[in-house]
């Protein structure tokens, strides 16, 4: 028998260029990586189209290069993968577990179904079958009121019922965009990777994703979920709360805040020897338990210019 070699990844979506918050799961997943031996790949997750910014991907992968990043192999381009995305779209719909949605944004807001958080729950009105003269909008999957449970690295034991929580979530849009559910479990899958890193923002996609896994018979991933950053305003760092991109032009000052941030005890006057010097400082003394154990850490700390 063979171990699968621990394979991490990292997977921006290019609607804008990485920021400090984008910066601690770029740098996280690398070195749990590397402190593993592993794989570290990266894949731009440009599937949805409409919210992909033009020129964003390229100066993505520029600041990761500048930042000293080195990941495994081609980058992967969601945007290349539409074919996959389909043929597992087929194969939930052949065997039933995943259906055609005729409901409207507007019908589905008015049925007035919320989940324990506020977000919208779908209320399940196409699932047995699109209502007569209706057509097919978005395409569903069928969830369930199992319980779903995992273990996170960082954020313990978490469980979901999605019944309770998002109801049947879309895998295809109305507009034609493949979901950021579907395509992430998908290309996770076929590129092998054994351990996710990546923002505490995402926790509440992870049962929907443990779910497409289990339908889709694919294997489940470690999770571990980094704390986010967030402003002084308590909202996540985010390109829709305009955080400042990173500058390669302060590429080890950065570097080195984002260990401190995570945890790292980065000796003071370490940026000032260099990017180098970083790099070889966080690959030698890395360690995932000195992560804080938060979802959020705030506020994010003033640029000192
Ligand atoms: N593309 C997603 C984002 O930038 C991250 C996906 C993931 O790590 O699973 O928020």
């Amino acid at each position: 028998t063979t171990t699968a070699v621990y394979t991490g990844r990292f997977a921006p979506s290019p609607t804008g260029p990485l920021h400090e918050g984008s910066l601690l799961a770029a740098l996280a997943s690398c070195l749990e990586a590397r402190a593993h031996n592993g794989r570290w790949l990266l894949r731009m997750e440009d599937v949805d189209a409409p919210r992909t910014q033009p020129g964003a991907a390229d100066h993505i992968l520029r600041q990761l290069e500048a930042f000293g990043f080195e990941w495994d192999g081609e980058v992967l381009w969601q945007s290349q993968r539409l074919e996959a995305y389909q043929h597992s779209l087929d194969q939930l719909c052949q065997r039933g577990l995943a259906y055609p949605c005729g409901c409207s944004r507007r019908e589905i807001a008015d049925s007035a179904l919320r989940a324990p958080d506020g977000s919208l729950r779908y209320p399940g009105t196409c699932r047995e079958g699109l209502p007569a003269g209706r057509s097919p909008r978005a395409w569903r999957c069928r969830t369930d009121a199992a319980l779903i449970e995992w273990q996170d690295a960082l954020q313990g034991l978490q469980h979901e019922r999605l019944a309770e929580s998002t109801g049947d979530f879309v895998l295809l849009r109305a507009d034609g965009q493949f979901a950021y559910q579907l395509a992430v479990v998908v290309d996770d899958a076929w590129q092998g990777v054994t351990h996710i890193v990546r923002g505490a923002d995402l926790l509440d996609s992870t049962g929907r994703q443990y779910h497409l896994q289990r339908l889709l018979e694919l294997p489940h991933p470690a999770w571990t979920h980094l704390p986010v950053l967030t402003n002084a305003a308590g909202e996540k760092l985010s390109k829709q709360t305009l955080a400042a991109p990173i500058e390669s032009t302060r590429a080890a000052d950065q570097l080195a805040m984002a260990l401190r941030r995570l945890g790292q005890p980065a000796p003071a006057g370490l940026e000032a020897e260099g990017l180098a010097a970083v790099w070889a400082w966080a690959r030698a003394n890395w360690s995932l338990a000195r992560i804080p154990r938060q979802r959020t850490l705030a506020p994010a700390a003033p640029n000192p210019d």
